[in-house]
């Protein structure tokens, strides 16, 4: 089990509550109806029998028979791309907007960068009979007009977010200022283990179904033991967190794989953004930089700051691999299994495919996020249509 964050959010160093004045008690009130709710058996029920019956839990691990002998170890995958929706974001939503309504709260807010996030809140609010508003930025609006769609459908309202870069780091900041400004009537869903205290405890509680469910079935599948080695792909780092949660106490190696352009652990310093402490990818004056990554939704310049623990602790290991390396990787996998990842999760399979040669003959579980049949247009632009 991983720990508690202290009473003021901190994991070590990290975390805590750096918001403006006004938004403190709605972090406490947050706070304590989260711990009512958690402690409620009531409460857990419904959301356990929503992860069952509407979103298809649990997810299955698939071995991977023919990569794992290619790359001489033995690979697992649990299958996160078969949720509905397709990848781990309706876990956490789900939580949350049951949570907003047993709040009272009548209304959700989201910030969304590829609009991954964004589509599992507008289902998870289409569900439950919520009002549902998504911030996105203005750029990733026009970059991502399926999504934007997609969430229409299912009746939220998409706000393009004008300030900054027009990406998601200024979509954040406008969803923080729309729950500011309605906190009485509004939650705010945030998509990630980022934020301030309690978000990124609450994000990480709701997506250890994912380890919790993996450690069981890894012991069914290895005859009581555990896999040598934990990968997941790390933006937020939500699903990393979620499968790192099922395994933190067993001597599994955790790699958390960040992109190269937006290794916040591997390249960036301590900072405070988004109402948290964490390691933040900054210019030399302090300002947040720009992510760069092939799949959008790595695309954030922070991490969680639980992540940031994990590895000034030397718990948990964040290497990072390129784009070229990605693409080979979201191609290995579907020639090799037939299964098409997401291109963030591309992104685990890039680094197993590198440093297989140092784990020979051993045990790797690798979280498969998401599906990749929102990422096929933009492979195709970069592979050609005849590949
Ligand atoms: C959003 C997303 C991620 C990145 O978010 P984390 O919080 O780091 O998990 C990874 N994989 C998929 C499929 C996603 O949609």
């Amino acid at each position: 089990m991983l720990q508690d964050p202290t009473k003021e959010g901190r994991f070590g160093e990290f975390g805590g509550r750096f918001v403006p004045e006004t938004l403190v008690p709605a972090c406490m009130e947050l706070e304590a109806a989260f711990k009512d709710a958690w402690a409620d058996s009531l409460f857990r029920t419904e959301l356990n029998d929503l992860l069952r019956d509407y979103v298809g839990r649990p997810s299955i691990i698939t071995e991977c028979h023919n990569l794992g002998a290619q790359l001489g170890i033995r690979l697992l995958l649990k299958r996160e791309d078969l949720n509905h929706t397709g990848s781990h974001k309706i876990n956490n939503v789900l939580g949350q907007v049951l949570l907003a309504k047993r709040m009272g709260k009548k209304r959700i807010v989201a910030e969304t960068g590829a609009g991954q996030h964004g589509v599992a809140s507008a289902t998870a609010a289409a569900l439950l009979g919520l009002e549902c508003k998504v911030y996105m930025g203005e750029v990733d609006v026009k970059r991502q007009a399926l999504n934007v769609f997609r969430m229409r459908l299912l009746g939220a309202e998409v706000v393009p977010a004008m300030s900054g870069s027009r990406t998601l780091k200024d979509a954040v900041n406008e969803a923080m200022r729309d729950w500011v400004a309605s906190v009485e009537s509004t939650y705010y869903a945030i998509g990630s283990v980022m934020g301030p205290h309690p978000y990124p405890w609450i994000v990480r509680t709701f997506q250890s179904v994912i380890g919790d469910e993996a450690r069981v079935q890894c012991r069914d599948l290895l005859n009581g033991e555990d896999p040598d080695v934990v990968v997941a792909c790390v933006g937020g780092g939500s699903n990393a967190i979620g499968i790192f949660s099922g395994f933190v106490d067993t001597d599994a190696r955790l790699i958390g794989v960040e992109p190269a352009g937006g290794a916040a652990v591997g390249r960036g310093v301590p900072g405070v953004v988004h109402g948290m402490r964490s390691y933040l990818m900054q210019d030399e004056y302090g300002q947040v930089q720009e992510a760069h990554s092939i799949s959008a939704g790595l695309d954030y310049p922070g991490v969680g700051p639980e992540h940031s623990h994990l590895a000034s602790i030397g718990r948990a290991e964040y290497p990072s691999v390129t784009d070229a390396e990605v693409i080979e990787g979201f191609q290995l996998l579907s020639r090799t299994e037939g299964i098409i990842p997401a291109l963030e999760c591309a992104h685990a399979v890039a680094w197993i495919s590198r440093e297989a040669k140092s784990m020979q003959g051993k045990t790797v579980l690798m979280n498969l996020s998401g599906r990749g049949d929102k990422d096929v247009a933009q492979m195709m632009d970069i592979l050609g249509p005849t590949l």
